[in-house]
């Protein structure tokens, strides 16, 4: 049983969480914030029957699919009738409330979603992860009711595949410096133009968050909700990656789009509020996969360090291959209840877990690296070859410290908090 199914088993918490607290900024100034920590939290009954039905139905279709995987890898391209597949099973709609047509399920219960696709292949996490974790997570928790109601449905079922586009050529870490702009028209409405970079589910997508400068008293910038069929975007060619290559990477360019005013996302000026909101409340989410990611690999780990023999005894004999393994379960374990924690702030209302979302992040995603690293230096010369997955799950995990954030921006952010 993992950590997070354990947690199913214990005693729901009488009181819950001090919500206007944070427990990692509390520790900042040496207080171990314990109305926040104890006791360990429990999944909701409602959430634990919808996610053994969903992890067994994704367990169903993508057990087997293994060479698959790898051939989408080569071939850079998930088929159009995989997608189709993922929309049919619901993944599209994992967070967006029931009333909307989804499946309303938590922030923890995502993650573990999320944990469970990723063991198979990282690329189909990135493509449901795209969407709800950052795609249309800005309308989840910025939206207007008129906004939501026209577009939740739609983004339920995949009909509408979202994407978050704030990355440019000259704007990574330095999210301020975006110069795609938002010029504000007589009746309202706002011409944009510019162009955006590495935008995941860039070319699938129908539906994105765009954040332009919008200059004002109120704020530099704005976010935005944009229509890929809207006169005046367009998206490049799938980009040629390292990892996570069958998830689609594009470029996304707005020329002279007419956006009506009712579109804002949020406030005008306040974009910047609505992008790092996103980003924060997304990252349990990439968590969520790396730990996916770490138990598939100790699976496999274990698996061949017992088969495989060497000066006649098996290598799982030596104390050296006995470590890694060790150190990956230590990292997998504190990783997956790490993440849960952060998933559980999140889910009770608590205000303030920016700093304990990057703490998972850059704790899960390293996690991974050393991990993917381990297992094919245990499976050795074997690990290195394309017939078995370990190159890939190396290649794959290598995106995790530098997307949503890189990890030294993210040090970044918890150092300052501390200081
Ligand atoms: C496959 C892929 C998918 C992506 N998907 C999306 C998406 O869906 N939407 C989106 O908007 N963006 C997306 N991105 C963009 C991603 O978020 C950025 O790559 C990331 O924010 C880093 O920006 P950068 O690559 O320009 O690196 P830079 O900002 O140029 O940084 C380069 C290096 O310098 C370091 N650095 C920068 N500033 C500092 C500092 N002040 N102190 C210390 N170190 C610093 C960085 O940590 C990094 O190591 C994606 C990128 C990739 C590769």
């Amino acid at each position: 049983m993992n950590t997070i199914e354990s947690a199913v088993s214990t005693d729901a918490k009488a009181s819950g969480p001090l919500t206007d607290q944070s427990v990692a900024k509390q520790l900042l100034f040496g207080n171990v914030l314990e109305e926040n920590l104890f006791p360990y939290p429990a999944i909701n009954d409602r959430d634990r029957e919808v996610l053994g039905m969903i992890v067994e139905s994704i367990d169903r279709f993508l057990e087997g699919k293994q060479a698959d995987f790898a051939r989408w890898d080569r071939a850079a391209r998930q088929p159009d009738e995989f997608v189709q597949s993922l929309r049919e099973l619901g993944l599209f709609g994992l967070i967006i409330p029931e009333e909307f047509g989804g499946l309303g399920l938590s922030n923890a219960a995502y993650a573990r979603v999320l944990a469970q696709t990723s063991s198979y292949d990282s690329s189909v996490s990135l493509t449901i992860g795209a969407h709800s974790s950052i795609g249309m997570k800005g309308l989840l928790l910025f939206g207007t009711a008129e906004q939501k109601a026209r577009y939740l449905p739609k983004l339920a079922t995949g009909e509408m595949i979202a994407a978050f586009c704030l990355t440019e050529s000259g704007a990574g870490s330095d999210a301020a410096a975006i110069r795609t702009a938002a010029k504000r028209n007589a009746d309202g409405s706002f011409t944009l133009n510019g162009e955006k970079l590495w935008i995941t589910n860039g070319g699938i997508a129908d539906f994105y968050t765009v954040f332009a400068r919008t200059d004002g008293p109120e704020g530099k910038v704005t976010a935005f909700i944009v229509e890929a069929a809207w006169p005046g975007v367009s998206h490049g060619a799938h980009e040629d990656k390292m990892g996570i290559r069958a998830s689609c990477t594009t470029t996304v360019a707005f020329n002279d789009v007419r956006v009506p005013a009712e579109n804002v996302l949020g406030e005008v000026g306040k974009g910047f509020k609505v992008a790092m909101g996103i980003l924060n409340n997304g990252r349990t989410g990439l968590g969520g996969g790396a730990v996916g990611g770490m138990k598939a690999l100790i699976r496999r780990s274990v698996a061949q360090a017992q088969e495989r023999k060497q000066f006649d005894r098996s290598i799982s004999e030596y104390g050296l291959v006995r470590e890694k393994i060790a150190q990956m379960t230590v990292e997998c374990f504190a990783a997956e209840s790490a993440v849960w924690m952060v998933a559980h702030y999140i889910d009770s209302g608590c205000e303030d877990y920016s700093v304990e979302a990057a703490i998972t992040k850059v704790f899960a995603s390293e996690a991974m690296q050393r991990t993917a690293y381990e297992s094919l230096q245990i499976a050795g010369g074997n690990g290195y070859m394309r017939e078995l997955p370990y190159e890939q799950y190396v290649r794959d995990a290598r995106i995790l410290p530098i997307f949503e954030g890189t990890n030294e921006i993210l040090r970044l952010y918890i150092a300052l908090s501390s200081l």
